[in-house]
């Protein structure tokens, strides 16, 4: 039985699962940590039972007297010295990391009927969004505003200065490269707005042209590379804010970010990553030179052709990324053809939690 001696009397006393300190409907809590007695300490402890049965310890606490009564099972697991609990699904610890290599027998799919129809087949396919980076939903309606309606099975359509939906196709006067027949080299999208949208989805319309193949690349691999073949240059580009711009007639946006973005305990989380849209750097030239150095590095990385999975988006297909993780890119097309995707933003949080309630179900 392990001791209570190690835990801090805050700590325990926090996590106190009584009905006075927690609302039994909601589990919240119904203290402030600055109602706790200042000179809090575990006054006498006793093992006894949960109401249920299960192995627990009783603690009456000094100087106020509360009674606090913790299951044995959650001590074990929680008290200092047990083993870390999960993350939060966010950092790299909790990815599959890959190059292109890792899909040769077929990416994350499922065709549209059996996503709408199979709790099994939908938590497979978010699950693969949020471990992968991606997945793709095959024979979607080619219909328009459909990609809402993906977005709308796991979460929120996240609204922006776009619109609900964004039409990728050739535009007369276009304010983004994205809206020409141009080649698209991979990168993130937004990285001038905080917070960032998490999701991306694009719905194939028409894929008729000549060109536009579609490549994915995991960013988080790829910042992982750069840390174990040039940690100087890794370490930069986590730590420089660089200066994302964005700006039409209607907008202006910027976010000051770095592009590999790191956890309190320096796990890789995000990646921004967008020559568009990166301002001019004002930092003492060393510093600068430095950064470039880096940034070239990374950017160099990121071509690598094993690392970037090719493939051709068909009319129906609709992918869904992770835009915090994964950069995205295509190939030149003829203007003259017809390419038509429409895209949305979403959120990865909202994804999450239709997943873990979709598995909650399921038990
Ligand atoms: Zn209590």
């Amino acid at each position: 039985m392990v001791s209570l001696a190690a835990a801090p009397p805050l700590w325990l006393r926090d996590n106190c699962p009584c009905a006075q300190c927690r609302d039994p409907r909601n589990g919240q809590k119904l203290f402030q940590i600055t109602e706790l007695p200042a000179a809090l300490a575990v006054g006498t402890v006793h093992d006894t039972r949960t109401p249920d049965g299960a192995p627990a310890r009783e603690v009456v606490w000094a100087p106020d007297g509360h009674r606090s009564l913790y299951a044995e099972s959650w001590l074990d697991a929680h008290l200092p010295g047990a083993a870390a609990g999960p993350g939060d699904g966010r950092t790299e610890d909790d990815k599959e990391l890959w190059a292109a290599e890792r899909f040769a027998d077929g990416i994350p799919e499922a065709g549209w009927a059996s996503y709408m129809s199979d709790p099994a087949v939908r938590a497979d396919l978010l699950d693969a969004v949020l471990r992968l980076g991606f997945a793709l939903v095959r024979d979607v309606p080619v219909r328009d505003r459909q990609v809402l309606d993906v977005a709308r099975t796991f979460g929120h359509v996240r609204v922006t200065n776009y619109g609900e939906l964004f039409e990728v196709r050739v535009e007369a006067d276009p304010n983004n490269l994205a809206f020409t027949g141009a080649r698209i080299t991979p990168h993130t999208d937004n990285p001038y707005r905080d917070p960032v949208p998490t999701l991306q989805l694009l719905h194939c319309l028409t894929n008729a042209a000549q060109g536009g193949d579609s490549g994915l690349v995991d960013g988080f691999h790829a910042a992982a590379l750069l840390r174990a073949e040039d940690p100087d240059a890794y370490e930069t580009l986590t730590r420089v804010p660089v200066p994302f711009a964005f700006a039409d007639e209607h907008t202006e946006l910027r976010a000051h970010r770095p592009l590999i973005g790191t956890d309190p305990t320096g796990r890789i989380r995000e990646i921004r990553f967008n020559n568009r849209s990166i301002g001019a750097l004002r930092l003492p030239a060393g510093l600068l030179a430095g950064f470039y150095s880096a940034y070239r590095r990374f950017g160099e990385l990121l071509l690598r052709p094993e690392l970037q999975l090719d493939f051709r988006l068909a009319p129906g297909d609709c992918l869904i990324f992770d835009n915090t993780r994964l950069l995205h890119a295509r190939t030149a097309f003829a203007e003259s053809g017809d390419r038509h995707l429409q895209g949305a933003y979403a959120d990865i949080d909202g994804l999450a939690s239709t997943l873990a309630v979709l598995r909650r179900e399921a038990m």
